[in-house]
């Protein structure tokens, strides 16, 4: 018997990468898959490429990876769908958030909104209990290559 509401399996993709440009490639392909609303939560250590690979993510909804940069101090970037497209991208960075106090003045609960994808780094200094649909975790396997996991809900 097949039941009523058929939840989709959580799909897993783990993949390397010998180079910068390669983390981008994948990350734009991942983009495409991508629906207005979705967050993506990017963990891994610094350096291990979770600023390239938003930069990525950017690329595949038209946007120019130059203009991403970590809002290390901002926490949050805020680009409009290029034109011609239909999402924009929400940036959030969390490294130097310093307590629950200040995460709240972010009003993240209210971002993306439908018509934006959000990514999202240190994603480990959001309260407990957040499933975003889609979760990529990096890490420096040495030299250039990251090993990059995606899972997506
Ligand atoms: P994070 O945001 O996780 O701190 P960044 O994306 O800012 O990391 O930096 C990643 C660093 O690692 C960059 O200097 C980049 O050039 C370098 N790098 C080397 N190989 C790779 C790779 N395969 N993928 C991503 N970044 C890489
Ligand atoms: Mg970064």
């Amino acid at each position: 018997m097949t039941s009523a509401m058929t939840m989709s399996e959580p799909r897993e993709r783990l993949v390397e990468t010998a180079s910068e440009d390669e983390t981008e490639a994948i990350a734009a392909e991942l983009a495409l898959e991508l629906r207005g609303g979705d967050v993506v939560h990017l963990s891994g250590d610094l350096g291990a490429g979770k600023t390239r690979f938003a930069k990525g993510l950017a690329r595949g909804l038209g946007l120019h990876p130059d203009d991403i940069r970590s809002p290390t101090f901002s926490f949050i970037d805020i680009h409009a769908a290029p034109e011609g497209r239909s999402l924009g991208f929400v940036h959030v960075d969390l490294y130097r958030i310093a307590n629950a106090a200040e995460l709240a003045e972010l009003g993240l609960e209210e971002l993306p909104g439908p018509a934006a994808i959000a990514a999202i780094e240190w994603p480990e200094r959001l309260p407990p209990g957040m499933h975003p649909r889609v979760t990529v975790s990096l890490s420096d396997l040495g030299n250039d290559t990251r090993r990059i996991k995606i899972r997506m809900g």
